[in-house]
């Protein structure tokens, strides 16, 4: 095993979002370099680096320089092409988590077979590549059953209810006749999620977990540590673990869970990534979850995953921003405001904790 990444090193990040600019700011906190590659010029993490790469992610010419620059590569965002990686690790980076992790994250498919594999149950489901396989699909799952794309979907976009088979044909324009997934329906009672870490020596940590309200397929707010009964918090360790284990990670991953009641868990799907449903830990634990993810990748130590405090994490959407002015007077709430200059409806522009010491 390589020797922990010392400070003063350089980890690259693909992605300059929020997600990107509070992995800078827990790099920086621990004395590490950091630059970013987007192809947006300014972009909010490039705001607070060392240095940003202004180009596309699969640009030749900038993930060598990237990978030359940077001891470490990582990224914020789980779409990268494969091809990136690996022109990343030619020109002599590591990259972490690694291309297994991504190839699985990226194809509904895949995942879902992995994750069974492991133990990781989730919903049953049916691959779908024609109408004629959404149609044999909805005879074997039954009705109500969800289409989603296999690849690119994100926030709920991709996704369509199917509530009997006269609805096939036109739930398999909706989605653009891709190549896609149907699932059959989970009785859930809540969502919740987990955010784990596994660091080079294979060590695994993870985190309380948290309940997650979602509107308009967007996650709003997360309550963590959620109350859970111990078999569902020892099922979701089991969970996490296995994930990781089986995908011999490297960094913070995010489990999102549906929640059958009497301690069964489903697995919904995995970000190969630090995770919105983890931005409480930033007020809730010693060691956050981006700071977790730049230990992991650099070769460091995990650090603790207790919660010294219970934390609701609220997303600002879009102008909903407008409201730091009363947020910033009150006590228990910490503000964080991603720099995002243009305000559009339903963008991700801050988050805010509140606090509430245990
Ligand atoms: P996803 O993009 O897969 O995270 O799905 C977005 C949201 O749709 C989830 O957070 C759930 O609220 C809901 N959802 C997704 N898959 C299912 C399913 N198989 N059964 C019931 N609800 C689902």
């Amino acid at each position: 095993m390589a020797a922990p990444l010392p400070p003063g090193s350089t980890i690259g990040v693909l992605g300059g979002g929020q997600l990107g600019r509070m992995l800078s700011q827990a790099a920086s906190r621990l004395g590490f370099n950091v630059v970013i590659l987007d192809p947006e010029e300014n972009s909010p993490a490039g705001r607070v680096s060392q240095g940003q790469v202004v180009a596309a992610y699969d640009d030749a010419t900038a993930l060598t320089v990237l990978g030359k620059v940077a001891q470490v590569v990582t990224f914020e965002f789980e779409n990268v092409p494969a091809s990136s990686i690996e022109r990343l690790a030619e020109a002599g980076a590591l990259v972490a988590p690694g291309p297994r992790a991504l190839a699985v994250a990226q194809d509904r498919v895949e995942e879902k077979t992995f994750l069974n594999s492991v133990g990781a149950t989730t919903v049953d489901f049916a691959p779908v590549d024609s109408l004629d396989d959404l149609l044999a699909g909805l005879e074997q799952l039954g009705t109500p059953a969800l289409l989603k794309t296999r690849r690119d979907g994100y926030d709920g976009k991709g996704q369509v209810w199917i509530r009997s088979a006269e609805m096939a044909a036109d739930a398999w324009s909706a989605i653009g006749e891709k190549p896609a997934i149907l699932e059959a329906r989970a009785a859930f009672i809540r969502e919740l999620s987990v955010i784990c870490a596994r660091g080079r020596d294979g060590a695994v940590a993870v985190y309380p977990l948290g309940e997650n309200i979602h509107s308009g397929g967007v996650l709003k707010t997360t309550l963590a540590p959620a109350k859970v009964d111990a078999a569902t918090e020892t099922r979701a360790r089991e969970i996490a673990t296995a994930i990781l284990n089986g995908l011999d990670y490297v960094g913070v991953l995010g489990v999102e869970l549906f929640d059958l009641g009497n301690g069964k868990l489903l697995v919904n799907e995995i970000a190969p990534r630090v995770h919105n449903t983890g931005h409480w830990t930033q007020d809730g634990c010693v060691c956050d979850q981006f700071e977790q993810h730049i230990r992991a990748i650099a070769g460091w130590p995990l650090g603790p995953t207790e919660a010294h405090a219970r934390v609701e994490m609220t997303n600002l959407l879009g102008d909903e921003v407008e409201q730091w002015r009363t947020l910033a007077a009150e006590a228990d709430v910490r503000l964080h405001l991603y720099g995002k200059a243009e305000a559009r409806p339903g963008r991700k522009m801050a988050h805010v904790n509140r606090v509430r010491v245990l």
